[in-house]
């Protein structure tokens, strides 16, 4: 292996809301550094500023202050929602961002083709969006994010919407694609079980304001079963840090 290149910087990074960013700020003095290859579960309580800081790498805001670098070719995002066009089916839902990279008809059909196997999607192709189950279209969100060409992805709690036995096998789909196309991953969730099972690193968000409030390298083999003893101790020790962060704020 060689020593790991940086991915995604943040620096001192604060954003705020409000008429020319002076409301109070959501992130204030985030430090956040991803090596390429990494799987970085961003863990914090709604209204933390996880998808913010998301928008903020992927380009779609920019920071009040401080600074946001990404190596590479510009990252994909997921989102919770699928945001796939209903006029189009599965597979043109995937040629579009092909399409919008600039490639080759010719090239398009068999790339589709490609990245719906991956997904496990094959002869799913001509399905409209209506036709698909909630994972499914994920599925196809996850293999138009990937269209993108990008080894970067951006995911802002991509699986909450889903019911538990689907969402554990995407979260096994990810992984091995993860591992495949050797991807760096930033990805939010408020669910420390799925980020115990899906991270090599969890990052800790605390709020008001949003900073790296933690951290914890996680050297667990794939899959990762809850039952197992290490995976318990870690999700026990994180959940004790998101209730003592809780704790500091008065609301609930
Ligand atoms: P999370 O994803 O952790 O739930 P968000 O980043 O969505 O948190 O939001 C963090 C805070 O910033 C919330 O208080 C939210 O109301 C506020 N916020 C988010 N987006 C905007 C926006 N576009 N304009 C004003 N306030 C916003
Ligand atoms: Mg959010």
């Amino acid at each position: 292996m060689t020593a790991s290149r940086i991915a995604i910087e943040l620096r001192a990074v604060s954003k705020a809301y409000g008429s020319a960013d002076c409301g109070p700020p959501v992130i204030d003095g985030l430090d956040l550094r991803v090596a390429a290859g990494d799987f970085v579960c961003l863990l914090g309580r709604s209204g933390s500023g996880k998808s913010t800081l998301l928008n903020l790498v992927a380009g779609l805001d920019r920071p009040s202050s401080g600074e946001v670098q990404v190596h590479g070719a510009g990252p994909a995002m997921l989102f919770q929602d699928h945001a796939l066009f209903p006029w189009l089916n599965a597979g043109e839902n995937v040629e579009l961002a092909l399409r919008l990279r600039g490639r080759a008809k010719v090239d398009r059909a068999a790339e589709v083709d490609r990245l719906l196997r991956l997904v496990r999607l094959e002869g799913m192709s001509g399905r409209r969006v209506h036709e698909l189950s909630g994972g499914m279209r994920q599925r196809v969100a996850l293999a138009r994010a990937l269209a993108q060409g990008s080894d970067i992805l951006l995911m802002d709690e991509p699986f909450t919407a889903l019911d538990a036995t689907t969402r554990s096998l995407l979260h096994a789909e990810l992984i091995r694609i993860w591992t495949d196309q050797r991807l760096t991953v930033l990805f939010v969730t408020h669910d420390v079980h799925e980020a115990v099972g899906l991270g090599s690193r969890v990052v800790q968000l605390s709020s008001h304001p949003g900073r790296v409030a933690r951290e914890w390298s996680v050297g667990l083999s794939y899959p990762r079963r809850s039952e197992d003893p290490a995976v318990r101790t870690l999700t026990l020790d994180i959940t004790a840090r998101l209730q003592e962060e809780a704790g500091r704020h008065a609301r609930p």
